[in-house]
């Protein structure tokens, strides 16, 4: 059986807006995603036993049953007993590159990589389609990682309409490594602070989708036109996040500064700025830099990808 190497590509939010909340405890939203190429790697093995073993080389991130990659090889196995049971369990080994806590799907980008693997490893022959619904029973933004590139997503996140690559941006990603934002208190306190006092009814819901299907800044990636792809980002949380976190919103001061446009990635801490070329995101890297000398402030730079999970070698 064959070992297989995969990429897992991170994303960020380009737009985030919450709908409101509902029954099941989670939000309707609105969004668009992005695929950028800061990835981890992920290493599939085949084991001669039927267990499951995980290892990673980040001491945040669990190596048990807790970790979103062993929950998508168990899916698998509960789902597939038969292939479980011929091929065997499985080695997994995570690679991490994306920061953890950020904001930037790391941990669903990881599962989706496992699903994609096994899928492929055990010979099972899934569609795209099949892999995502497995991937909503794992998280809300596993489905949008197992497809990638630039989606228009809806529902919890796991209704995807696909819009016209944009592949011409470069990212500036700024993280504070010791900080990191939980996604359950950010929507829960977004929804304690915004949403009980509006009651949003069925043609306020309705309303709120026809602007984001027709709306600016799908319009405005729909004709390519980046100066109001910039102009246009958008994130919900940001209102609960960057009152709480007045680092975070120092970040997004200092891009404004700079004269780029910069927002805060899902629940955050993770902001990041849009620039044309290679050259001015290394310069705006480095005048961050100087302007919050702080050694605990990560940055990086990246660029927009149309894919998020690709197998990079298999043996
Ligand atoms: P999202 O953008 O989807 O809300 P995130 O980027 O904010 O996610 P993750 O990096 O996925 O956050 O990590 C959130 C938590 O999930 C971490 O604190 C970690 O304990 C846990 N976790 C479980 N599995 C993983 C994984 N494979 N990689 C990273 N974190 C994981």
């Amino acid at each position: 059986m064959r070992s297989y190497s995969l990429i897992a590509s991170a994303k960020i939010n380009l737009y985030l807006e919450i709908i409101r909340d509902r029954p099941d405890g989670y939000h309707d939203l609105l969004m668009v995603l992005q695929s950028i190429d800061l990835a981890d790697q992920i290493d599939l093995c085949p084991l001669g036993t039927d267990a499951i073993h995980l290892h990673c080389d980040h001491p945040e991130v669990p190596q048990d049953h807790r970790n979103l990659v062993y929950k998508a090889a168990a899916l698998m196995a509960e789902k597939f007993p038969d292939a479980f049971a011929k091929y065997g369990g499985v080695n997994i080994t995570i690679h991490k590159r994306i920061p953890v806590g950020a904001g930037l799907a790391g941990g669903s980008t990881n599962a989706a990589a496992v699903l994609v693997g096994l899928n492929l490893m055990w010979e099972l022959g899934l569609n795209q389609r099949q892999l995502q619904y497995l991937g909503s029973l794992l998280g809300s933004d596993v489905p949008f990682c197992i497809a990638g590139g630039t989606m228009l997503a809806t529902g919890r996140g796991e209704f995807l309409t696909p819009l016209p690559a944009i592949d011409n941006f470069y990212v500036v990603l700024a993280k504070y490594r010791s900080l990191s934002v939980s996604t359950a208190w950010a929507y829960q306190t977004y929804r304690h602070q915004y949403l009980r006092s509006d009651v949003l009814n069925a043609s306020a819901i309705g309303h709120s989708k026809q602007r984001a299907y027709s709306g600016q800044i799908v319009s405005a990636i729909t004709r390519q036109n980046e100066k109001q792809i910039c102009q246009l980002l958008h994130n919900d949380l940001e209102r609960v996040v960057l009152p709480k976190y007045p680092q975070v919103q120092r970040l997004q001061e200092e891009f404004q500064r700079l004269g780029c446009a910069g927002m805060m990635s899902g629940s955050g801490p993770t902001v990041f700025a849009l620039t044309k070329s290679q050259q001015e995101a290394q310069q705006v890297l480095e005048s961050v830099k100087r302007a919050i000398p702080d050694p605990d402030l990560d940055l990086w730079v990246s660029k927009f990808t149309r894919s998020s999970i690709c197998v990079a070698s298999s043996n």
